[in-house]
């Protein structure tokens, strides 16, 4: 069981009270959380922690699951893929209509809240069912260069809620009243809380890792737009200078993915003759936790990404980051403060041999890169953002109501 207490370690107790005070206003109000998957990816881990928080603050939150067949997480996939900029996925009209269809049966088997957020645009549709709450749509990628003929299609949907939460300024989409919130990871979940040095001797032990040699690693879905291709040719640059090295990648297979199977062949084809490759799947959270930990140097090589939890995850653990500039990223590897921005393969394995071989500079970057993440990225931050938007729209509706009367 959850308490807002137990944070007060990382925040203080103002911070605590001011949460404490925001939710005092919203006491008893349903609150209803709808995305794709229970397991895996950013937004499910973001969740697992968030509801029980604001139940435990006297509001009433649920979290619902969207059920669907493979050929409509496809569907949602290739949805996924166009909003992040692949203008070559075609769409038929079966396609659309299979979409809609499981959305207006998931529609049946869960009620409304006071406050419905529906995450990201696999649920998108379910705001169909609306009666008379008040409807989030928080958009968790970066589809600021989506297909516009996709983008067209949702926008009928995206139209009917009354808020849209996007992760970054420049993702918004100019449809309706639009927050920013950007993500955050929860100090005391398995996969982030303090651990003994023995438990991570013993994960690296299991996984038959060598804790006597560094480590560097990915930990993301096997994805294209993580490119786990890039992670190993950037290990094969490493290696070459550092003879010592291993690779830790660890993957989920989220089931919502249906691609993660294809991309773990090619990344371990891409491996093949590499001497010290690990590549990890579906591992508990707190052997990740215990991973994540062993890392010298954390990678993220993302083309695309809408905030990069498993940089915040890494730099709280005090790893530095050598990574791609893609969206979220940039707010959170700060270039020569908490890790290194990176322009190629080539200049990311620059980066991380300098970072092997500098155990002091390594530990000032990642002392940094805790403190950036204690400020600006725990989940106490985003129960308050989360308050506050809830306080105002109640307002808002409040007063429309009172209004039309
Ligand atoms: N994750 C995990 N196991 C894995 C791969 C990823 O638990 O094998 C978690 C990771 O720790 C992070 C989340 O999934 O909490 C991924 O979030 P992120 O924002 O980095 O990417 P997304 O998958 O949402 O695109």
């Amino acid at each position: 069981m959850v308490r807002l207490s137990d944070y007060r370690h990382f925040i203080g107790i103002d911070e605590l009270e001011k949460i404490k005070k925001l939710a005092s206003y919203l006491k008893g109000q349903e609150i209803v959380h709808i995305n794709a998957t229970r397991y895996g990816g950013g937004v499910a881990e973001m969740l697992s922690s968030l509801v029980p928080l604001l139940s435990s603050l006297g509001l009433r939150a649920r979290w619902e699951v969207l059920e669907g067949d493979n050929r409509f997480f496809e569907i949602t996939k290739r949805i996924h893929n166009s909003l992040q900029g692949n203008m070559e996925l075609k769409f038929t009209e079966e396609m659309w209509s299979h979409y809609l269809e499981i959305n207006r049966r998931n529609s049946m088997r869960f009620e409304e809240g006071d406050f419905t957020f529906v995450h990201d645009p696999q649920p998108l549709p379910m705001i169909e069912s609306r009666e008379n709450g008040i409807w989030i749509w928080r958009c968790h990628i970066d589809p600021s260069k989506g297909n516009p003929s996709v983008l067209r299609f949702l926008a009928r949907f995206i139209e009917k809620y009354d808020a849209l939460i996007f992760s970054l300024k420049d993702y918004i989409i100019p449809l309706k009243r639009a927050y920013i919130v950007h993500p955050t990871i929860d100090p005391l979940s398995e996969k982030n809380k303090a651990i003994e040095p023995s438990e991570i001797e013993k994960v690296l032990e299991r996984y038959d890792i060598d804790s006597d040699r560094p480590v560097i690693g990915q930990v993301s879905r096997y994805d294209p737009w993580k490119d786990p291709l890039g992670v190993i040719r950037v290990y094969r640059m490493v290696k070459e200078k550092v003879k010592d090295v291993q690779l830790v990648m660890v993957g989920s297979s989220a089931s919502d993915d249906p691609e993660s199977g294809k991309w773990y062949e090619l990344t371990s084809r891409e491996a093949e003759g590499l001497a010290d490759v690990h590549l990890l799947t579906d591992l508990p959270d707190i052997e990740v936790n215990a991973i994540q930990r062993s890392y010298y140097v954390a990678l993220q090589l993302s083309t695309r990404e809408g905030f990069g939890l498993t940089v915040t995850e890494a730099l709280w653990k005090g790893v530095p980051v050598v990574a791609r500039p893609s969206g979220g990223i940039k707010l959170q590897v700060i270039d020569g403060v908490t890790g290194f921005l990176i322009r190629d393969l080539e200049d990311a394995a620059s980066k991380v041999i300098h970072l092997i071989k500098r155990p002091w500079l390594s530990r000032i970057l990642g002392n940094n890169g805790r403190e950036h993440v204690r400020r600006n990225f725990l989940i106490t931050r985003l129960l308050m953002d989360h308050l506050r938007i809830m306080g105002e729209l109640d307002k808002i509706s409040r007063s429309k109501r009172y209004g039309a009367k």
